[in-house]
């Protein structure tokens, strides 16, 4: 049986590997084949879940913000070209006591690059949202122009104009085991029911299986898998996406949570971005509620913080692929072959400017400046690096 080859191999059709298939699709000539091991969007991944945010003003740090912002000009071309509303500017409101390092690093961020950000404190901002429980020592910086990207709809978007591309194929259920070196070159993926593709460049934008693919062409790379959770909560009008923006809430101890208005009837939604429990690749995700602390969790602050909230309605789990300091990890580990992980819980506002750099990289073998920050060789003092 011959193996069919391409020039480029995508290797998970999700956020990442979708958003560079529809730059691909856009510009240059090659020919793609994108693997996913299931049809997305779909819920086994990171993709799920109706509702991303998207912020520029970057409380993980200012090198994002040029990223940021070519994103959302992305998006809103998407947006334009798609004639489907993929992006609501709601805005979003940072909140926590004012010395917390995310909220420091907000401000730094769009003091250095010019964002516009209101200043509140925490009775200013209940006052502005009263559906907010706030003491004096809490501190709140809101950016106008940030919002919430409807996740699911934009990979329906990107996977209906992919399919349109005759250069472009799309394989679902193709789950790839292992990724061989070509006799001729090239790299070759075996999928588990015996399908074999070949192809000059790979994109690895696997989520969970990016590390054990790797792992067996020797280069280790430090990403862990944890289950995260999120609820829908019922609400009255005050946190309805008119009036309500979207947040992140860092408490006094530290924790950080996030959440979303009331969009389009669903609910006031609520996860929390830190902690979690640890999964290994391919282990299933137990559903939302089986954990002992997955409704107390949100349930504690959202009676701290928005007591006005009603009943829980339902909620859900998701994964995270985090690196050891949150950023991301894109490099090309060996000749010809990039991996794209390690998202750690906030990559997807980036994913239309990472489709385009990701396409640039693989098509011109060129590596933009704005991706140097996520390079391997930063953890090459850490044990688990590349061997
Ligand atoms: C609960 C939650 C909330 C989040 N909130 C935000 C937010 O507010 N803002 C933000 O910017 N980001 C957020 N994120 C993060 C963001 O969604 C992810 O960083 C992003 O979706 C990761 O994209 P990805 O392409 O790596 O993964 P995915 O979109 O999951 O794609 C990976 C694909 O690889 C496929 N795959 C896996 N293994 C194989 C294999 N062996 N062979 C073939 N295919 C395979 C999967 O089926 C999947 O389709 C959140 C994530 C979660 C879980």
């Amino acid at each position: 049986m011959t193996t069919p080859s391409t020039d480029y191999l995508i290797i998970g059709a999700g956020s990442m590997g979708l958003a560079t298939a529809d730059w691909l699709a856009r510009h240059g000539e090659a020919s793609v084949q994108l693997l996913d091991a299931h049809s997305p969007p779909h819920e086994h991944g990171a993709h799920h879940g109706e509702t991303r945010l998207l912020r520029q003003a970057y409380g993980e740090g200012s090198s994002y913000v040029p990223l940021a912002r070519r994103a959302l000009r992305l998006w809103k071309q998407l947006e334009q070209e798609s004639g489907e509303t993929l992006f609501l500017p709601t805005g979003v409101v940072n909140v926590g006591p004012p010395e917390a390092p995310f909220i420091e690093q907000v401000e730094a961020s769009a003091r250095q690059h010019g964002l516009a950000l209101d200043s509140l404190s925490g009775d200013q901002l209940a006052r502005r949202w009263p559906g907010w429980s706030l003491d004096t020592s809490m501190h709140g910086c809101f950016e106008h122009d940030a919002g919430v990207l409807y996740v699911e709809r934009i990979l329906a978007c990107w996977r209906a104009r992919v399919e349109r591309s005759p250069r472009i194929a799309l394989a679902t259920g193709a789950q790839v085991i292992r990724l061989e070196a070509g006799a001729q070159g090239g790299w070759v993926a075996i999928c588990a029911d015996g399908r074999r593709f070949a192809a000059e460049r790979v994109l690895l934008c696997a989520g969970q299986h990016i590390a054990p693919l790797m792992a067996e062409l020797g280069v280790d790379l430090p990403l862990t898998r944890v289950r995260k959770t999120f609820a829908w909560y019922a609400c009255d009008s005050r946190y309805a996406q008119a009036h309500f923006p979207g947040f992140s809430l860092t408490t006094p101890s530290g924790a950080i949570y996030y959440g979303f208005p009331d969009i389009e009837g669903a609910g006031f939604k609520i996860g929390r971005h830190d902690s979690g429990q640890p999964l290994e690749p391919g282990e299933t995700m137990a559903a939302f509620g089986k954990h002992e602390d997955d409704v107390s969790e949100l349930q504690q602050v959202v009676d701290r913080y928005f007591p006005s909230i009603k009943a829980l309605r339902h909620g859900a789990v998701c994964q995270y692929i985090r690196t050891p300091d949150e950023h991301f990890l894109i490099d090309e580990p060996l000749p010809g072959l990039i991996v794209a992980g390690g998202f750690s819980g906030h990559g997807f506002k980036f994913a239309s400017a990472l489709g385009e750099a990701l396409g640039i990289w693989l098509d011109q073998q060129r590596r933009l400046p704005e991706l140097a920050l996520f390079g391997l060789a930063r953890f090459s003092s850490l044990e688990g690096s590349v061997k």
